[in-house]
């Protein structure tokens, strides 16, 4: 503490350069405060500094498996978060200066290197402004923030007299309730289920944060209901979602986007309170949407959509601007090639003519290339396997294919299954439904060559916000990837793709994102570096939304794969 304390005096005043002699770790008393990074001026991204308690005298069993650890260094992250708003005062000069910033997380829980837990330690990983006045060393204020504010931000959030021990079990449980059931549901044959009581709707539409006032709690249909016991909850009810083809009809406004959307979320955990803790669908669940302007690197859609005009084949189907249909396909073909065993679909996010096609029009038009998706649900399910969730409020054709269908009525479900078969027997049944099959997506290798990361003298990838990853002179749009939850994950996508280019290797997409993972479970999150950035800024995504982001980058060339 000494030694901080009289670094600082010297450097008092000093240009702003002379902070690179407070790089080091410092004895705090109970804690260990390491400055790995200073920044250049006030007004360049923050120092990155790591605040390590001396030890753990956490209950054990916070951590004691691998799910319970990363759920409890999420709780301690949001403890930190929370800390920080309260205790650092923040602006204490130009620039960042005085600011403290910790990764902020979103609703769901994720494996995060903002925070590590060891038998040993806590170890929290920061940005800190250091404070400044004009371009000059402010030692005062920079006294007060590392030895004032974030010894009492670590004593608050990091220590077990400050941490609340009940909040954090239940945290910790939650977490685990909801895990144990995502992997229960193949058992039983299930692909998705929303306990009694959960709260769906969100604030806003620009929020994940629940609707606090008028909100419905979900109430399952008794036809559909479902009893499970977890391991710290006890037994829980709540609706079962079947594997097959499950319609989700009803009229507008009543809740059936925000059901859909809550499943695409149960693929991630959530915190306490959220609402959807209980809301949980098979981890590899994708939600398809329309994406008009993408690109597409050699995708097999040929099993959608036939022969392009000017005979051009959709076996490798390539263009710098998919159309609402083509994009539609090829977010299946991608997502059928990373592996998924459910696509949740909504009518507001389709493309029409990727939906349906009626009678009238297939009279009238005869060179239609598209096998709508209506006739694409049964096979799919059939041969390859993979069920569907799909929101319908105008189409009833999609009645003839559903193997059950849920009405929502005033954000309440009701099993219309019965009552749809008896309205389809009223109708004479829709053109051949045909008993096609629906092929696997031809397998092709992406060319890691063809991702440029030069801009200017040096190489870049990294993520720009929640919604976009800069490679090189390339912005990859990220806009319509809807189960992208927080921006650390964008920056870890970014640095897995920032790690195939350097590889420059030729491999087939899910190739690539199962090395990606198996490098981060061997040798853990924080080890994707090789770029400028903070260890505590990533988050771990999902292997789907890697592929996704590695399929939209413009300048992808792919080979087909003859191996
Ligand atoms: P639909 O897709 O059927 O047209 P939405 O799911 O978009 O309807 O929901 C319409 C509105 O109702 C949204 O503003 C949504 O937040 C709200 N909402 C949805 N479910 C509930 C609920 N259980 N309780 C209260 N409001 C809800
Ligand atoms: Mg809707």
């Amino acid at each position: 503490m000494r030694r901080l304390q009289s670094t600082l005096e010297r450097i008092d005043r000093r240009g702003y350069g002379a902070y690179k002699d407070l790089q080091g770790s410092y004895d705090l008393g109970t804690f260990t405060l390491f400055i790995d990074r200073v920044q250049r001026d006030p007004f360049a991204p923050p120092s990155l500094v790591r605040v390590r308690t001396k030890e753990n005298r956490f209950d054990p069993a916070l951590c004691e498996s691998p799910v319970r650890r990363v759920a409890f260094e999420d709780f301690l992250t949001r403890g930190v978060d929370g800390a920080i708003r309260r205790v650092v005062r923040g602006n204490r000069g130009s620039g960042g200066s005085g600011r403290v910033e910790i990764q902020r997380p979103s609703q769901v829980v994720l494996e995060r290197t903002s925070m590590v837990v060891t038998r040993e330690h806590v170890e929290a990983r920061l940005a800190v402004g250091l404070p400044a006045r004009g371009r000059t060393v402010d030692a005062r204020a920079a006294r007060t923030v590392l030895l004032e504010e974030l010894p009492e931000v670590a004593r608050r959030a990091l220590s077990q007299g400050g941490v609340d021990s009940e909040r954090a079990r239940l945290h910790v449980e939650t977490v685990e309730d909801a895990g144990y059931l995502r992997r229960f549901l193949p058992d039983l044959g299930l692909v998705a289920f929303v306990a009694d009581g959960s709260v769906l709707p969100r604030e806003s539409g620009a929020s994940d944060r629940p609707l606090r006032e008028g909100a419905v709690p979900f109430e399952s249909p008794e036809e559909l209901r479902v009893s499970v016991e977890l391991p710290n909850r006890g037994e829980v009810s709540g609706m079962g979602v079947p594997e097959g083809v499950t319609l989700v009809a009803g009229g507008g406004f009543h809740g059936k986007s925000t059901l859909l959307s809550a499943l695409s979320w149960g693929v991630y955990d959530h915190v306490p309170g959220d609402g959807r803790e209980l809301v949980v669908t098979r981890s590899d669940a994708v939600k398809i949407r329309a994406e008009d302007g993408r690109s597409v690197a050699g995708v097999d859609i040929s099993a959608m959509i036939g022969e392009l005009p000017g005979d051009r084949s959709t076996a490798d189907f390539s263009t710098p601007n998919a159309s609402g249909s083509t994009s539609q396909a090829a977010n299946i073909a991608e997502a059928l090639e990373v592996g998924a065993s459910l696509l949740l679909v909504d009518e507001d996010t389709s493309a029409t003519n990727f939906m349906i096609r009626d009678e009238r029009m297939r009279e009238l038009v005869q060179k239609e290339p598209i096998s709508p998706f209506i006739d694409l649900v049964r096979p799919l399910r059939r041969t390859l396997g993979v069920s569907t969730v799909v929101v319908v409020g105008g189409v009833g054709d999609y009645l003839d294919v559903a193997d059950r269908v849920i009405l929502m009525e005033d954000y309440e479900p009701s099993d219309a299954t019965p009552r749809a078969r008896e309205v389809t027997s009223k109708f004479p049944p829709r053109a051949p439904l045909g008993d096609k099959e629906m092929r696997p997506p031809k397998r092709r290798r992406v060319l890691a060559s063809s991702i440029d990361l030069r801009r200017g003298k040096r190489e870049t990838a990294r993520g720009r916000g929640l919604h976009a990853i800069e490679l090189g002179r390339e912005r990859v749009d990220l806009s319509y990837l809807e189960q992208l939850a927080e921006a650390g994950q964008t920056e870890t996508i970014a640095r897995v793709i920032g790690e195939l280019a350097a590889a420059g290797e030729c491999r087939s997409v899910r190739e690539v994102v199962e090395g990606a993972f198996a490098a981060i479970s061997e040798r853990g999150l924080g080890s994707l570096g090789g770029f400028e950035g903070h260890p505590g800024e990533l988050s771990l995504p999902r292997r789907q939304e890697v592929a996704a982001a590695i399929n939209r980058v413009r300048s992808l060339e792919v080979r087909p794969d003859t191996g």
